[in-house]
């Protein structure tokens, strides 16, 4: 079946060939509309033996101005359908030869970057693309590439220092994304160099001052310190940096206000923020827990129960069943049995961006390889029907 496929891009060379002999044929004196050739490309492709026969196009469609792009159009077919090798060779082929304008080279070199980046082979990706970077006017595909080579590699110095390239070429503001490889060089550093670390995050704030994955590095660093006063500083301004990832700053908190024996303020906080954002069931989740240390299970229940009505959620709901008493032997531990099913099969972190979704917080999207796309997700009643289809992850 391979041949079939092949024939896509034999076609729409053929129906080139055919335009350019037709218009030969009205200029020049009459002669054979196909050089031999193309019969026995032709002939390769219905023996399956595509590597010939692209073996007779290279040779038969002669590199000039005219004709690259015609080879980069049917490499490209080629890298589209996952057949790399061939690209490659095609692409090889074009800045073997000298015509080339430098343009077109770097085109054609780009290109082939590409092609070594489908295949894997990243370290040599790198080095065309660095080969690009030092021509008189590089192409900025070059610098995203490699840009996406040090991601991969996880070199973070390096993706920055690119980024930062890129930034100042002002098409783009990476300030986030630089702020995150800032983040992903903290997490590395051990806690135990706090100074590295704080400087590491200076420098995620000063790129993205709403970075809320470097305050809560920062905090974390506080919290090591036992700084708890200071670390309460910086988990505060989360709300005011992205509210969206106030729930992962929720159990850092209660830890400092425990530690501060104030938490009479966690508790007025709470109720506070729960005003600014009434569907955070974490929150509420948070408050019921302060409740109960503070004034003991009942009134937590009590609390949960009543908000329950206004806001239902997955979570609260299986919260309130754990405060009770097992006071019905046969329902409770039934209702209870599903409600922690349904809480542990949630996904608790989404991607807007492409729907991506996991129990763990990824701060770069592995579906669609975005930074800082990912937030905490609250289960709520109504979403019970897709917790309830079978769970593929
Ligand atoms: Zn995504």
């Amino acid at each position: 079946m391979e041949w079939l496929f092949f024939l896509l891009p034999l076609a729409a060379l053929s129906g080139w060939l055919a335009a350019r002999n037709h218009y030969k044929k009205r200029y020049a004196k009459q002669s054979s509309p196909f050089n031999p050739d193309y019969f026995k490309g032709l002939n390769y492709l219905l023996n399956e033996q595509p590597d010939k026969a692209i073996d007779v196009f290279i040779r038969l469609l002669e590199v000039n101005s005219e004709t690259v792009e015609t080879h980069l159009a049917l490499a490209n077919l080629f890298r589209k359908r996952g057949e790399t090798d061939r690209a490659i060779r095609i692409h090889q082929n074009l800045i073997a030869r000298p015509t080339l304008t430098q343009q077109q080279r770097n085109l054609a070199l780009a290109e082939l970057g590409l092609d070594y980046m489908n295949a894997g082979v990243l370290d040599r990706a790198e080095h065309l693309f660095l080969e690009l970077l030092n021509s008189p006017s590089p192409p900025f595909q070059a610098f995203e590439q490699l840009l996406r080579i040090y991601e991969q590699e996880k070199d973070w110095p390096k993706a920055i220092e690119m980024a930062k390239k890129i930034q100042a070429q002002g098409k783009k503001n990476l300030g986030p994304v630089i702020s995150q490889f800032y983040c992903e060089l903290a997490e590395k550093t051990s806690q135990n160099s706090t100074s590295t670390v704080l400087e590491l995050i200076k420098h995620a704030h000063a790129n993205d001052p709403n970075c809320v994955r470097a305050t809560l590095i920062e905090a974390n660093v506080h919290i090591n310190a036992n700084k708890f006063r200071k670390a309460l500083k910086f988990l505060l301004h989360i709300e005011q940096q992205n509210y969206l990832y106030l729930p992962e700053s929720l159990p850092l908190l209660l830890k400092c206000y425990q530690q501060l024996n104030k938490l009479d303020a966690f508790e007025s906080w709470l109720h506070a923020l729960l005003k600014r954002h009434p569907n955070m069931t974490s929150a509420r989740i948070m408050l019921a827990d302060v409740i109960q240390q503070q004034y003991g299970g009942q009134k937590a229940q009590d609390y949960l129960h009543q908000q329950l009505q206004e806001h239902p959620s997955i979570e609260g709901l299986h919260t309130l069943i754990s405060l009770g008493e097992p006071s019905n032997p046969i329902l409770v531990p039934l209702i209870q049995g599903i409600t922690t099913t349904l809480v542990r099969r949630g996904h608790r972190y989404t991607c807007p961006h492409c729907g991506f979704s996991g129990k763990k917080l990824h701060w770069h999207c592995p579906g669609c390889k975005r930074w800082g796309t990912i937030r905490p997700t609250e289960i709520h009643l109504s979403a019970l029907e897709t917790l309830l289809e079978p769970s593929h992850e």
